[in-house]
């Protein structure tokens, strides 16, 4: 069975749109990601323009031509835009469209003058050119997920490639005018790696949506969505099991009278008022360390490799910070305190439970010795503060 060049054009123009719609598709499941709404529209452009090439190459026509690349090249554009927008999270509006109406003019001008065959290898080289910069968006993204991204890359160097091939053997053949649509060995290779590619990217950006979306609800699961802390499960997820050796410390803190700061000045104000404290315990971590919320007014701090009485100086530190905050709530100062308990300077390895407990104890002694302090469980040691307590 033989297949005409028409024939291959039609299966390449079903297979982006198969492509399109997978996109689309995937963009409806997920509106967030508006990467894929974006290479969506290109590919709807790419197919339209693979039927005006169709069109041409049964009847070579400067209309038909012109309407080829006006309909390809903002395809080609919006699929790189889409790259970009993958990579960043922008959509680089401007240079989509600034690229797509220069390529059009440059490659409709001499189409125009009757100079067909440049424009042709205008045509192949301005397409190279945009998959190639696509490919290099998502190679620049690979480290979200290794291996579709470096797939997605290749493919996509691929058929640019072909591109190429094409340019380069017009240019090889030096006819500026063809009166035909450029046939030639090249062009049938770069026809069958575009159908072969295009399947390809499809499989594989489907793989790379899964992966978004599986590591989007892993974090979900792991997330404050107020304060954007982890929550408790995560907490007990990464130090549940773990047995805490003398350097590291575990901090608990508790907002005191926050019910009185809802009663007096509505929940938005607590929510506010929550994400404030939220905002000075990540200030106060290195990366390192664990902050979350452990439940509603409660967080706990996890610290590694801290020196003897570094803990209690960290605490002391928020304490001190939180307490000197102004919450302005439409001309009325709201001032609120915060209670901590520290369990740190362990000589002997204790569960992560244990240390909490420890913590706990001490927070609850703070709150008995009449809040905004902190006191420490374990040994006696003195706070190097005027403030701070030690529970017993
Ligand atoms: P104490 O000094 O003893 O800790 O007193 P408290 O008022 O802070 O403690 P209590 O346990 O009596 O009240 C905690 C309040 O926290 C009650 C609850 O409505 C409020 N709360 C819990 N989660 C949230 C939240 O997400 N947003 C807001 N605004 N309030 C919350
Ligand atoms: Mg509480
Ligand atoms: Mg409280």
């Amino acid at each position: 069975m033989t297949l005409d060049y028409n024939s291959l054009l039609t299966a390449l123009a079903v297979s982006a749109a198969c492509l399109a719609i997978t996109v689309l598709a995937s963009w409806i499941a997920r509106r967030t990601e508006t990467f894929l709404l974006a290479c969506g529209i290109g590919l709807i452009l790419i197919v339209s323009g693979i039927f005006a090439y169709g069109l041409y190459v049964d009847q070579p026509n400067v209309t038909v031509g012109i309407v080829n690349f006006a309909l390809l090249f903002p395809g080609f554009a919006m699929v790189w835009g889409a790259g970009c927008q993958f990579r960043s999270g922008k959509f680089p509006r401007m240079r989509v469209a600034a690229s797509a109406a220069l390529t059009t003019v440059a490659a409709s001008l001499p189409m125009l003058l009757g100079y067909d065959g440049l424009a042709f290898i205008i045509d192949n080289t301005v397409i190279a050119a945009f998959l190639f910069a696509t490919a290099y968006q998502y190679w620049r993204a690979r480290s979200e997920a290794a291996v579709p991204l470096t797939g997605i890359t290749a493919l996509y160097c691929l058929t640019a490639f072909s591109f190429v091939l094409c340019a380069v053997v017009l240019i090889y053949q030096g006819k500026l005018v063809l009166g035909v649509a450029p046939k030639n060995w090249a062009e049938d290779l770069s026809l069958a790696v575009c159908i072969a590619s295009m399947t390809g990217i499809g499989a594989l950006s489907l793989a790379l949506h899964q992966w978004r979306m599986a590591a989007r609800h892993r974090i979900d699961a792991a997330t404050d969505p107020l304060t954007g802390l982890l929550n408790r499960r995560a907490l007990f997820d990464r130090h549940g099991a773990g047995v805490m050796g003398p350097t590291t410390a575990v901090l608990v803190f508790d907002i005191d009278h926050f019910k009185s700061i809802n009663d007096s000045f509505g929940h938005a104000v607590g929510d506010r008022v929550l994400k404030i404290f939220a905002a000075e315990l990540t200030a106060n971590c290195r990366l390192s360390d664990t902050v979350a919320r452990h439940g509603g007014e409660e967080f706990a701090m996890v610290l590694h490799e801290v020196m003897p009485g570094r803990a209690e100086i960290v605490a002391e530190r928020i304490r001190k910070a939180f307490e000197e905050r102004e919450l302005d709530i439409d001309g009325e100062l709201c001032k609120c305190t915060v209670s901590v308990g520290v369990a740190s300077g362990r000589t002997k390895p204790l569960p992560f439970d244990a240390m909490l407990s420890a913590a706990d104890k001490a927070l609850y002694a703070a709150k008995r010795a009449g809040r905004n302090r902190v006191e420490l469980a374990s040994h006696l040691q003195a706070v190097p503060t005027d403030t701070a307590r030690t529970a017993s």
